[in-house]
This record gives C-alpha cells, structure tokens and sequence, in this order.
C-alpha cells in the first residue's frame, strides 16, 4: 500500500518555505470566514503568535440545515486575499465533488472534514488536484479505516495527504469527542504521512485545548489545528469552542517551546 510505513521514508509536504513533516505546522484561523475584518484581525494575531497556515470555512457541514452554511465563494475570496497580504497559506473544507477543481484557485490546502471522510468519489476528485490535503478522521472510524481513505488520495496520484486526528465518538459527553491521542504514534508506526491533530473539535472546550495541544506535540505530531476568533461570542459558528488570540498567543508560545524537545 502506498500509505504504509515500509514503502518509503518519511512524507515531507513543501509549500513555499514550510516543510510539512518537518516543520511544525501550527494552523489558526476562525471555523468561518464571515468576513474581510474577522479574517484580517484574526490572521494578523495568529502569525503574530507564530501560526504558519490559516484556516476558515467557506462551506460549512453543519448538522442543522438551517445553521449557517458558510460563505462560499465570497469566503474563499476573502481567505485568498488575507493570506496573500499576511503571507499566509490558507486551508479550506471542500464538501462536493463538483466544487473541487475551482476552489483550488483560491487556496494552498484542502480539507477532508471528518464526516467526509469516506467520501470516496471527493477523495478521488481531491486526489486529482496537485493541492495538499488534510484528511481528517472520520468520528466513527478505525485507524485502519481512515489510512484506506488515505490511500484512494494516493492512489489517484496526489502524495500530499496529511492526516489529521479530531477525536471520536465514545459513551463520554463531557468532552465534544474524545481526542485519540495514541492515534499520533500509532500512526507513525502504520505510515509515512505526516499526523497533525486538532483540539478544537477533539475536545470541544476552551480549557483542555491548552493541554491537548501540549500533550499532542508530546506524543509526536506534526502540527496542530486551532480555532481563533477575535470576536469568538460573535462567531457564527463553534464559538464555545473558538480561542481568543491572546489565549492562542499564550498556547502558541508554549507549544513552540514544548516541540524543541520533541
Ligand atoms: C472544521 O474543521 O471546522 C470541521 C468542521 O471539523 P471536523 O470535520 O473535524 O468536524
Ligand atoms: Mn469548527
């Protein structure tokens, strides 16, 4: 299998200076884009405090049809626009197959969101593009599973897959969803692809997002995914979980700390 260990040395995913597999990859940005200011303020803040990618959602999969459904192409604009003039790759959620070849215009790196991840025919189309993507784990899924949903990227063609573990469904509802961190060395043992983890969604609350994160770059990943908003009790959505920027600032400092011994 093109995913496995044993096929190669180490995936390293380069767009401009950053070395993904090598460099921590430390990506901030709100759950939305909702509008030009929001996306300036808040990717002002997080390069700031060291993040090297921005994030915001521009179709957003949400569980109510009647939440807020993201921008669109208006969201996409502005996520290009910021990240050109804060020298900034930006990532995006795609969530259909017939709007992938045309968001690749806008943007440096494409998500796989956890309830597409077995999306078959989106990874198929995802792994025709020569854009990184980052493919979350599916909330109900194994790891051997997800390293298949892997491998149809791969084996369309696009080498640039890096995975991203944002925690599973389990009995406990204290926490969103339980973050699986033994997911990050387990899967360095099963794969060559760079493991990244996020937080945000793996715990779903403002106070373990520090400690997770720490304990992340502990258990070896390759970077982190965190949601910032300058505003968040006017985010338009995950706000209980969006961190301030001083708060991202402060966690940024000691992850950056934190990852020279790991
Ligand atoms: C997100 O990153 O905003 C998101 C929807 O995440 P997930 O697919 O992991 O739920
Ligand atoms: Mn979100």
């Amino acid at each position: 299998k093109l995913a496995s260990r044993e096929t190669s040395e180490r995936t390293i995913i380069q767009i401009g200076d950053l070395k993904i597999g090598q460099d921590f990859l430390l990506i901030a940005g709100p759950c939305s884009v909702e509008s030009e200011e929001q996306m300036f303020e808040t990717a002002q803040a997080v390069k700031q405090a060291g993040a090297n990618m921005l994030r915001g959602g521009a179709f957003k999969p949400r569980t109510s049809p009647y939440a807020f459904q993201g921008l669109g192409l208006k969201g996409l604009k502005i996520l290009e626009k910021v990240g050109k003039e804060m020298e900034l790759p930006v990532v995006t959620e795609v969530l259909d197959t017939r709007d992938v070849s045309w968001v690749c215009e806008y943007v440096d790196v494409l998500q796989i969101g956890a309830r597409n991840m077995q999306n078959f025919s989106l990874l198929k189309e995802v792994g025709k593009t020569n854009k990184p993507v980052v493919l979350k784990r599916g909330m109900y899924s194994t790891l051997s599973e997800w390293l298949n949903c892997a491998e149809y990227i791969l084996n369309e063609g696009n080498p640039q897959v890096i995975l991203c573990e944002r925690g599973i469904r389990t009995f406990e509802t204290y926490t969103r969803n339980t973050l699986d961190l033994s997911a990050v060395p387990a899967i360095k043992e099963l794969t060559h692809l760079p493991i990244i983890v996020d937080p945000t969604h793996g715990t779903g609350k403002i106070s373990l997002i520090p400690p997770m994160s720490f304990a992340s770059v502990v258990a070896g990943a390759d970077g982190l995914i965190i949601e910032v908003h300058h505003k968040p009790e006017e985010a338009r959505s995950d706000k209980e979980q969006a961190l301030r920027p001083e708060l991202f600032a402060q966690l940024s400092a000691q992850v950056l700390k934190l990852r020279k011994y790991y």
